[in-house]
């Protein structure tokens, strides 16, 4: 409101201000809006007390102190924050030296971390505007900028304006400079300022946009989404490692699935997530269905406040191109088990580069595959063997996933299900009727393939294509 006074005051009287009071009118324009905490219905026991401690610290230190950002929006939408951040008026020394446990880090944006117990709250210094000491690459990306500002700067170079937030917990006030409250009772997301402008200082921001509508349940303004479709490209521009830390925030975001489709309409997933054309476009129904539970069930974990893997998510994002592949190997002959690391390894080279996904991630993965057909074995010591792996839940829960849509034997998921239930005397029964089970040829159940010699494949009787009617 006072930005628009300060507006039409100088379009009234052009020339007629005096310049103290251009001044004047200009400081007030950059004066936030100010709201009672507790009237916006910001329940304290979602603040950490770590996250308070440091903006009382600072603050008994004689500097400004926020909690910023994604913490203060989640905190009005009634979410308990993942993580917290404070923006202060102190410099990264400064900060460092008002606490015991805080170091600085980064070189694009030093910001010090904070440490309380397990929890580490990142601090960040204001930073200024405009300053000609910001360095960008040659597509207008910024590379660093250490420039410490005002804070109604600093709020204006946050994306979106629900994330421009601040608010202090001593005095319950929230300060907002870019109408971010009204934003969050209409669940929109807008960009501050010119989004073309915003996207190519940081490409980042157009998946932040979609990633935070998912998560939100948010609709992301017209103008703010407009450009993402043309400027999907300067994705392929920004770091492997950060697309990859913004591609797992998107898949733990609680709504993973419209996450990733949004992604796509947008044409994001080219420069960081190609795979999804073929998930999405599967010619089996059952490929999406399977891609569709496994991130529902990740969906779930994340709202009941449980781990989840990404080995587990990207094996499952992969699975149905892995699985293609190997049928594919089998069926030309190859053995069982040779097929499958051969598929793997094909999958995981063409994969690699665009998803810039961690070595430690795809050992993951490629364990959790080939644990799928040592499912179907069901003598004692290969059972026993199969569950002492460390990956074995994984395993198993990815079986369950293959079972529930239709690519695997649903009577095998049930058996192991029965099995982990048992007591050793049932387990033993259980084993038995498994074993005579396969010994015993069931009506309608296909022929074994042959392999071109004319001999059966090695390894276990229940390939891709096999009679128990795995991944077709
Ligand atoms: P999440 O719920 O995933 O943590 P978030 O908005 O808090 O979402 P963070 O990565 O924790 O995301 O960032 C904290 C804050 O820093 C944001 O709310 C925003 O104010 C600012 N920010 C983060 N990334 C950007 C960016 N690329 N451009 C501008 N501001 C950003
Ligand atoms: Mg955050």
């Amino acid at each position: 409101m006072i930005r628009k006074l300060f507006k039409n005051l100088a379009r009234l009287a052009p020339g007629r201000l005096s310049s103290k009071a251009m001044r004047r009118a200009k400081s007030l324009a950059h004066e936030p809006e100010i709201f009672k905490g507790s009237r916006l219905g910001i329940d304290r026991r979602l603040l950490s007390n770590a996250a308070a401690r440091t903006v009382e610290e600072l603050q008994k230190a004689g500097f400004k102190a926020y909690v910023v950002g994604g913490a203060v929006r989640d905190l009005l939408l009634g979410i308990r924050p993942k993580d917290f951040d404070v923006a202060t008026n102190a410099e990264p020394e400064q900060v460092q030296k008002s606490f015991r446990r805080a170091r600085i880090i980064g070189r694009r944006f030093r910001l010090v971390h904070v440490m309380f117990g397990p929890e580490t709250i990142e601090v960040s210094t204001f930073r200024a505007l405009q300053s000609d000491d910001i360095e960008l690459d040659e597509h207008g990306r910024v590379l660093r900028d250490n420039v410490f500002g005002e804070q109604h700067e600093d709020a204006t170079r946050r994306d979106f304006t629900v994330n421009a937030l601040y608010y202090d917990p001593v005095s319950d006030q929230v300060l907002d400079y870019h109408h971010g409250v009204k934003d969050i009772k209409a669940k929109v997301l807008r960009m501050i300022g010119d989004p073309e402008h915003r996207y190519r200082e940081d490409p980042v921001r157009m998946l932040r946009a979609v990633r935070l509508a998912a998560k939100l349940g948010f609709e992301i303004d017209r103008a703010t989404r407009r450009p993402i479709r043309e400027m999907a490209d300067l994705i392929r521009n920004v770091p492997n490692a950060r697309l990859f830390d913004e591609m797992l925030k998107l898949l733990h975001s609680g709504n993973s699935l419209e996450g990733l489709s949004q992604l796509r309409s947008e044409g994001l997933h080219h420069g960081c997530l190609p795979l999804l054309d073929l998930v999405f476009e599967h010619r089996d129904p059952r490929a999406l269905d399977f891609v569709s539970r496994a991130l529902k069930a990740t969906d779930a974990r994340i709202h009941d406040r449980k781990p989840v893997s990404p080995g587990f998510l990207f094996a499952a994002l992969l699975w149905n191109l892995v699985n293609e592949r190997w049928q594919q190997r089998h069926a030309q002959g190859e053995h069982l088990i040779p097929a499958l690391n051969e598929a793997i390894d094909e999958v995981i080279e063409t994969q690699l580069d665009a998803l810039a996904i961690q070595r430690r991630y795809v050992s993951d993965m490629r364990e959790i595959w080939l644990m799928q057909p040592r499912f179907e074995k069901r003598q004692t010591a290969s059972v026993v063997r199969l569950m002492e792996h460390i990956r074995f839940r994984a395993a198993y829960d990815f079986m369950l996933l293959r079972a529930e849509s239709g690519l695997c034997d649903p009577s095998l998921a049930t058996w192991w299900t029965d099995y982990l239930d048992a007591d050793s005397a049932t387990r033993n029964t259980l084993i038995t009727q498994a074993n005579a089970n396969r010994s015993r040829p069931t009506a309608g159940r296909r022929r074994r393939r042959r392999k071109p010699n004319g001999t059966t494949p090695s390894g276990p009787s229940d390939g891709p294509a096999s009679s128990s009617g795995s991944d077709a």
